[in-house]
């Protein structure tokens, strides 16, 4: 049968309809606190089945609003502290379309989106501390920042690489004891091996520096080649620094590159003390892989991988066949292209949602919303320290708060406590915490990444989980 061709028949139709999707998508954003997390119903597999029979744009748009907008993952709402997930911004809905309208392919040449991408990147040196000529691309998220880093940092000591492969050199990483799960994936996925990233442990929170220089020392006795270390901005458990000045001395001593893992904890830098100071430091690193998507409320998905020589960066990932070859004039002009600094030849255009969210709103207003979080998970903390049956799971450091809803019941009856909590809550609509394993048990867990709440929330949060535990 034949189709009627990918064409607008009608645009006065079709303007109606997109206009109606707006509207709806901006009610949802402005009502944000009256529409938490609902399951989704019995029959969404039916419901998004793909019929691919044209049934016009009216048809689109009454599905989008009565069975897309309602089923999100609960992140937008104030009340969502789970895991580590950004809250988005109404100004995603502005760059969106505007992004939509020009389809840019930001992989390379001479068009107006490269432009805004290096002004973001930057931006973001200027604000990490990275020197004039330090090297960024726009990614998916911090786990693919990671494996861009690590093959630069692996370049660095393996010429050939690239052509030669890994062999049987066996090279060897370090990181802390909670260290996120995206180093281990792309240590692995880099062939590198997870037994040869060594745990190092913490003390006070922190790598311990001593025990690292020990680690290397032994590793190169057993004929490895020790690489890189990687220190975190912010654990996703507990949301700990390590001292990345130490970590610097210590890497530069060691003749590693010292990578940051920075998802969310990176943007202390913009927010005011005590909390700025935990991420001194982290302008030293060689790599830096942090997200907007998290800690800088922008929409999924976005984040950077920023090195700090542009060198490596480029010969990791340069490769320019000759359909690709560069042009003095024309759309084949623009160098660099981000083609040369990562694993995409085709890129979506991640810059215009930052760009546009930072002139709409000011980096004020973003220092501001990452303190106002540090200080509510604080204030979460007081509120459970006053309740006389919760308790802490381990000491505030910046935006996470760990702890347990009836420290007066044994372990395991507290983890069934805890577990069953979150997820009434959750299912209510009430607040959203997940859950964590801390002094071997299961506790709650609070990841303050959103612009939304307030102490307000918090307060009725930590009053219904008291409810809840009561029970
Ligand atoms: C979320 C997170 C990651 C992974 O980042 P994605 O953007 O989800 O890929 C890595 N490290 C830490 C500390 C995180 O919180």
């Amino acid at each position: 049968m034949a189709g009627k061709g990918i064409k607008t028949q009608d645009w006065a139709a079709f303007r109606e309809e997109a206009q109606r999707m707006l509207e709806a998508a901006l009610d949802q954003m402005q009502q944000a606190a009256e529409r938490p997390w609902q399951p989704v119903p019995e029959d969404i597999d039916a419901r998004y089945a793909v019929t691919a029979e044209a049934q016009g744009p009216q048809a689109a748009v009454d599905r989008i609003i009565r069975d897309v907008l309602p089923y999100h993952g609960g992140n937008t709402h104030p009340r969502f502290w789970g895991w580590v997930q950004g809250s988005g911004l109404a100004t995603d809905l502005i760059a969106s379309v505007a992004a939509a309208a020009v389809n840019a392919n930001m992989g390379g040449r001479d068009h107006g989106a490269n432009y805004m991408e290096r002004a973001v990147v930057d931006w973001t040196r200027r604000k990490m501390g990275m020197p004039e000529g330090a090297s960024g691309l726009l990614v998916t998220g911090t786990s693919q920042a990671t494996v861009i880093a690590f093959q630069a940092a692996r370049l660095r000591v393996m010429k050939d690489l690239r052509k030669r492969g890994q062999g049987g050199v066996r090279l060897t990483a370090y990181a802390g004891e909670g260290v996120h799960n995206a180093t281990l994936k792309a240590v692995e996925l880099l062939g590198i091996g997870s037994d040869n990233l060594r745990k190092v442990p913490l003390k006070d929170g922190q790598i311990d520096c001593a025990a690292l220089a020990a680690m290397v020392a032994e590793d190169k006795a057993a004929g490895a080649l020790p690489f890189l270390v990687v220190g975190t901005a912010g654990s996703v458990d507990l949301g700990l620094y390590d001292d990345l000045n130490a970590l610097a001395d210590a890497a530069s001593e060691l003749g590693l590159w010292l990578h940051v893992d920075g998802a969310f904890g990176a943007w202390t830098r913009i927010a005011a003390e005590p909390w700025r100071s935990l991420s001194d430091g982290i302008g030293r690193a060689d790599s830096i892989a942090l997200d907007f998507h998290k800690w800088m409320y922008v929409g999924y998905d976005c984040g950077m991988a920023l090195l700090r020589n542009e060198d490596e960066h480029r010969a990791a990932f340069s490769a320019r066949p000759s359909y690709l070859e560069g042009a003095e004039r024309g759309l084949a002009g623009g160098e660099p292209w981000f083609c040369d600094y990562g694993i995409d030849l085709s890129r979506g255009n991640r810059a215009l949602k930052i760009w546009t969210a930072l002139e709409t709103y000011g980096e004020a207003a973003f220092s501001e919303a990452i303190t106002g979080n540090c200080a509510l998970a604080a204030y979460m903390a007081a509120q459970v320290e006053a309740q006389p049956e919760m308790a802490l799971g381990a000491p505030v450091v910046s935006n996470v708060c760990v702890f347990t809803a009836r420290s007066d019941l044994a372990p395991e009856k507290q983890s069934e406590v805890n577990a069953r909590v979150a997820q009434t809550l959750q299912e209510s609509g009430e607040a959203v915490f997940s859950t964590t394993r801390s002094q071997g048990r299961v506790m709650l867990r609070a990841a303050i990444t959103n612009h939304r709440s307030r102490e307000a929330d918090v307060a009725a949060a930590v009053a219904a989980v008291a409810r809840e535990a009561a029970v």
